[in-house]
């Protein structure tokens, strides 16, 4: 008979399966739903125990810094569906992206970015790491060429979000790779707005996938958190030690909050993504927009790469309305179901102007080379009823 409390083998499972039951791990009690360990350290039952932990000759937990029983089942879970040896699970998505960067780099190296990223991803890359001694250079991702150009004999990290945000801009992830195999480099995917569903960067070549949790993960905007994945030699060599010692470690109460997320993400996901196609399409035959870009379309720049690396469209679309900034904020403030946020991925739906919001650092050049204007508009889809979405767009679009 299997030990039915014990963790296990999830390796044949199915995404919906495993987002329910992977990492599960229970305690004495056999509860049915995952236990919160709100606890910051552990006891041992003798001297000669606790030396024996920090030797590494048991298993058991040391201090939530490093590792806690119900963050733990969060990572094991997201290995399972992301086929990921190993992984840390971070405070927020900003914690993950930053250690998965910063844990492998020196003074001296190199690391090639898209230029196309989220706002702080970009400060981390632009601004940070050269304080650092780290040189980096920013490209147009979308182009193969300009990572091969990029490419110094010190480069060590190639850097990628795919789609992008706002722009939902799509990089040929094993194209990057073989790139990056090549000269020896690692290649980081942020893989937030793909979901864990519709992209898998590891299968695709890439060796480090990293989430903010904040997003679809969690899915209802309630907690922060993030993940790191990769295989467990990479965690052991380069993050292993970072993680614990600066300590970004994710809360057990947020761990068990995007456990909960994970078990409805297939469903959640799935709807949003049908509603926003057909908001696309709503979109793209109305007289008062000018641009919309939904991957998933036929009309996407790269529906080419769309076609072969995802394996579904996004709960997001951009798009751009005639008449420039005014009209844009006239379009936001007479909606009355979407509300105005920067978040996403959220169960309600949520609209931003980016140029004036999360993009409004930027350099009016740099947005323009990222294809975001005044007349841009960020929409994430939510669990609302499509038709009353589209009825409350409709509506909106009618009165600027
Ligand atoms: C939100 C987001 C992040 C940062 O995540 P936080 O949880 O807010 O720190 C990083 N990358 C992308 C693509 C995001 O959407």
């Amino acid at each position: 008979m299997t030990d039915k409390n014990k963790p296990q083998n999830t390796s044949n499972w199915r995404p919906a399966t495993q987002m329910v039951h992977g990492g599960t791990s229970r305690s004495q009690f056999g509860e049915t739903s995952e236990a919160m360990f709100l606890t910051q350290g552990f006891v041992y039952d003798s001297a000669e125990a606790a030396e024996a932990r920090f030797k590494g000759e048991d298993c058991g937990f040391i201090y939530s810094r490093y590792a806690n029983p119900t963050v733990d089942m969060f990572e094991k879970r997201m290995c399972a569906l992301e086929d990921a040896e190993d992984a840390r699970a971070t405070a927020s998505g900003m914690a993950a992206v930053s250690a998965a960067l910063l844990c492998q780099v020196k003074a001296g190296d190199h690391v090639v970015a898209a230029r196309a990223l989220f706002g702080s991803c970009r400060w981390v890359v632009e601004t940070l790491m050269p304080q650092y001694g780290i040189e980096t250079t920013l490209i147009d991702g979308t182009d193969l060429a300009n990572w091969q150009g990029a490419v110094r004999p010190n480069t060590k990290v190639f850097f990628l979000e795919s789609p992008t945000n706002p722009t939902l801009e799509v990089i040929d992830i094993a194209g990057v790779a073989e790139i990056a195999n090549a000269i020896g480099a690692k290649v980081v995917v942020d893989n937030v707005f793909a979901t864990p569903l519709y992209q898998k960067p590891l299968a695709l070549g890439a060796h480090i996938v990293v989430y903010s949790a904040t997003k679809h993960i969690d899915g209802q905007g309630r907690c922060l958190g993030g993940i790191v994945l990769s295989t467990k030699d990479w965690i052991e060599e380069h993050l292993h030690d970072y993680f614990r010692h600066t300590g970004p470690s994710l809360s057990p109460f947020n761990a068990w909050t995007l456990l909960k997320g994970l078990e409805t993400l297939p469903l959640r996901v799935r709807q949003q993504t049908e509603s926003a196609g057909r908001i696309a399409d709503y979109l793209a035959g109305h007289s008062s927009i000018k641009r919309v870009i939904y991957p998933g379309r036929a009309d996407h720049p790269q529906a080419d790469i769309v076609a072969r690396q995802m394996s579904g469209g996004s709960t997001l679309v951009a798009f751009e309305i005639d008449g420039g900034k005014p009209a844009a904020f006239a379009f936001e403030n007479a909606l009355e179901i979407v509300r105005i946020s920067n978040n996403l991925g959220d169960a309600k739906s949520l609209i931003t102007h980016p140029s004036t919001t999360t993009h409004k650092n930027l350099a009016e050049e740099a947005r323009a080379e990222l294809g975001i204007t005044d007349a841009t508009v960020r929409l994430s889809v939510g669990l609302e009823d499509a038709d009353d979405l589209i009825a409350d767009i409709d509506r909106a679009l009618s009165s600027v």
